[in-house]
């Protein structure tokens, strides 16, 4: 019955559905939604005022068509108020950093430290030989420390400006080197090394030394030990097992050469450097122009170490070798600074291949 309605009706649904098309947020459809169908809206009050007006016989009719527009326009409003809100919801995650439309985060995975997996690398070289792994206390006794590798009263090494001593237990102390492990390892097995037929082992750990940080010293740092006692093993079973081990690690090509030096637990001992893995040996800034790199400290064990464990040096001997984790790291990854191995700097880390 569309003749019934007075135009301004029909003009009002027209400027409804252009004014619905224009509305750009919640707000503008709430002042849209008070006009047309609130009670004190303007249209809503003009579409009573025509009804009331209307002829008698007219009202039923035409207010049920009001009814209809009314009916019509809040539907419509209430779909246009679903959108709005739902394109403010992804706005507002949008400014909060959130975009809905990237793949869901894949939570980060833990990952193995540079350093220890330098250390497995090197335990993986060595086991294939017959070498396990042996670990002992960070916190040591003088004897394990110090006297059992004939270490002498007097060395620098025991003055409590270079190690330390626990203040409620001055006889302990964080130990300096790995080599305690050897003490504790050669009383353990000694009552059964005939049996046994020698011993080989690793000792991978921690370390400390009463060093002031800067870019190559750590008050912390970690060492890998080597050990292995046996019979009739001289220096020849040293040089060709750290050929092998270093030839392993660093490439077929690479040469080993020996060059005398002094540890007290070791006779005779000697420091060992490689050929540098960083250029091929033709020079470069590493090697400082050398084409050799310093990795390592070995010797023969010492008399005094294997009498100290209760193994007759006569009948056994053998051969040990310490090295520096974070030397032999920073020299592979060409890391000026040992100090960033510690500062958990996820780049720093990612470069260094540990995490994705
Ligand atoms: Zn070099």
């Amino acid at each position: 019955m569309d003749q019934l309605l007075p135009p301004e009706i029909d003009e009002a649904a027209r400027s409804f559905a252009s004014a619905l098309a224009a509305c750009g947020d919640l707000n503008a459809l709430m002042r849209l939604k008070g006009a047309y169908v609130g009670r004190e809206g303007s249209h809503a009050a003009r579409m009573m005022d025509l009804l009331k007006a209307a002829p008698k016989e007219h009202k039923r009719e035409l207010g049920a068509q009001i009814n209809a527009y009314k009916q019509q326009w809040e539907e419509a409003l209430k779909g246009r108020q679903t959108d709005l809100e739902s394109a403010k919801k992804a706005q507002d995650a949008l400014a909060a950093g959130w975009d809905p439309t990237l793949p869901p985060p894949v939570p980060a995975a833990g990952a193995l430290h540079p350093l220890n997996r330098l250390m497995d690398r090197l335990v993986d070289v060595f086991r294939p030989l017959g070498f396990h792994v042996e670990e002992g206390p960070e916190v040591e006794t003088e004897a394990h420390n110090f006297d059992g590798l004939n270490i002498p009263d007097d060395h620098p090494a025991k003055a409590s400006s270079d190690t330390f001593y626990l203040a409620a237990h001055p006889e302990l102390l964080l130990r300096t080197h790995t080599s305690p492990v050897q003490v504790r390892t050669l009383l353990r097995v000694a009552p059964t090394l005939a049996e046994r037929g020698g011993i080989r082992f690793l000792a991978p750990g921690r370390v400390y030394r009463k060093d002031e940080i800067d870019p190559t010293h750590s008050p912390m740092f970690h060492q890998v030990e080597g050990m292995l006692v046996g019979h009739g093993i001289g220096m020849q079973h040293l040089k060709g097992t750290l050929e092998y081990a270093l030839r392993t690690l660093f490439g077929p090509h690479t040469e080993i050469r020996l060059r005398p030096s002094y540890f007290p637990f070791v006779e005779p001992g000697c420091e060992v450097d490689v050929s540098c893995p960083l250029c091929g040996a033709s020079g470069c800034r590493v090697c400082k122009g050398s084409g050799w790199v310093e990795i390592l400290g070995a010797g023969l064990i010492h008399p005094n170490v294997l009498s100290y464990a209760g193994i007759d040096p006569t009948v056994w001997s053998g051969w040990a070798f310490g090295m520096g984790v974070e030397r032999m790291a920073m020299m592979l990854s060409q890391t000026p600074d040992l100090r960033l191995f510690f500062e958990n700097d996820q780049r720093f880390l990612k470069a260094m291949g540990g995490l994705d």
